[in-house]
């Protein structure tokens, strides 16, 4: 009865609020499954059982903001703070292209001072010039100004992800502080802007935050869905104890919780949003052994392995119990084939998997 509940809605097409309710309300494992089930089919008619990897490299985490939950926060004073050298990130990069990685990910905190923004535009260029212009570039640093995020594009970034966190604006003001530099309005502004520059744009919002409903998350698909993201990026939050919002934590829904929400959230974005790039985020890995690949059977097609050096992955922890921490690259890369394998998929190698929405929406 519920299964031909969720099919009719799966056909129907989900622009509801309550139908979205409904669907993330699911907790029966078998009624679960069976909407990781027809999220499974979609992804394999729209975009096969192919893989995406994203080489993650997170190159500094001096950050000028002060997030409520965010570990490498401007105010916790315990991180040791880095940037990479130009020279690391280009060694990353190329470890990502001669390993057939097809694309890469720049993180890092958030600043927009002109020593950094610069720096950022010579990284790119470079990657680009020592790669023949063939390694796909995604950005993730955060706000920047519109001429910033021109600036980048032009030295070769095609990607940029900007996640709005909530799409809930009071909810939002509870997690930052409240002043200019942490607005809603801004976040807003800045996907805009992204879209207008030609970015493949992608957001994406932290499931299980201290006050957050499950109106809350209904609300955060639909709003996803009217931004017309081209990648999605969501992922469970998982409090960090040198952050004020660790002061919340009673309040939480348990870990496993967490996490068959953020599956729920990314297989009803996947029937909503068919053939999007959605993201198994690294710390459904931190709840769950396995968490990444059941993200996978839940209809997301891209992984990111960590390219960041060893020694600085323990320095840029944004949530605790961090997965891979002492892991190499090459490790890192055996691991996740084997593991795509194990649930049917495979890693599509040099190929920037594009997203063919992105391709559809401008033609
Ligand atoms: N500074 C950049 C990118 C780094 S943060 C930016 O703000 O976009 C990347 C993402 O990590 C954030 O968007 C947030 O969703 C996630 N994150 C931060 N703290 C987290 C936590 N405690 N638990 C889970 N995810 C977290």
């Amino acid at each position: 009865m519920v299964r031909e509940q969720i099919h009719a809605l799966s056909l129907k097409g989900l622009h509801d609020l309550s139908d979205l309710r409904f669907l993330l309300s699911l907790e029966d494992p078998d009624e679960i499954r069976y909407l990781a089930e027809l999220a499974s089919n979609v992804k394999n008619e729209h975009l096969s059982n192919k893989v995406h990897l994203r080489g993650l490299i997170e190159f500094s985490n001096l950050c000028s903001k002060d997030c409520l939950y965010c570990g490498i926060r401007k105010s916790n004073k315990k991180p040791l703070r880095f940037q990479l050298r130009q020279q690391e990130i280009i060694d990353a990069a190329t470890f990502a292209f001669n390993n057939r990685y097809g694309s890469i990910v720049l993180q890092s905190g958030e600043r927009s001072d002109r020593e950094f923004t610069g720096f950022v535009c010579d990284v790119v260029r470079n990657i680009k010039s020592v790669t023949d212009g063939k390694l796909g570039i995604t950005l993730s640093c955060g706000e920047q100004t519109r001429e910033t995020y021109r600036n980048f594009f032009k030295a070769g970034a095609h990607r940029y992800l900007l996640r709005i966190e909530t799409s809930d604006r009071e909810l939002y003001s509870k997690l930052h502080p409240n002043n200019a530099h942490h607005s809603f309005e801004t976040r807003l502004r800045c996907l805009e802007w992204l879209k207008e520059t030609g970015y493949q744009v992608g957001t994406g919002v932290m499931v299980g935050l201290p006050f957050q409903t499950i109106d809350h998350l209904a609300a955060d698909l639909l709003f996803i869905k009217s931004l017309d993201a081209d990648m999605v990026g969501l992922g469970p939050y998982i409090e960090h104890s040198q952050t004020p919002l660790f002061k919340q934590r009673e309040f939480l829904w348990p870990e496993q919780f967490r996490l068959s929400m953020t599956l729920k959230m990314i297989a009803i974005l996947r029937i909503m949003m068919k053939d999007i790039n959605i993201a198994s985020a690294t710390a459904l890995q931190a709840i769950d052994g396995f968490g990444r690949e059941k993200a996978l059977k839940f209809g997301a097609n891209i992984i990111m392995p960590s390219l960041t050096p060893k020694e600085h992955r323990k320095e840029y922890l944004l949530y605790e119990d961090k997965p891979c921490l002492d892991e190499d690259r090459e490790e890192c890369r055996a691991c996740l084939e084997m593991r795509v394998k194990m649930v049917g998929d495979e890693i599509e190698y040099n190929s920037w998997g594009d997203s063919p929405h992105y391709t559809y929406r401008n033609l």
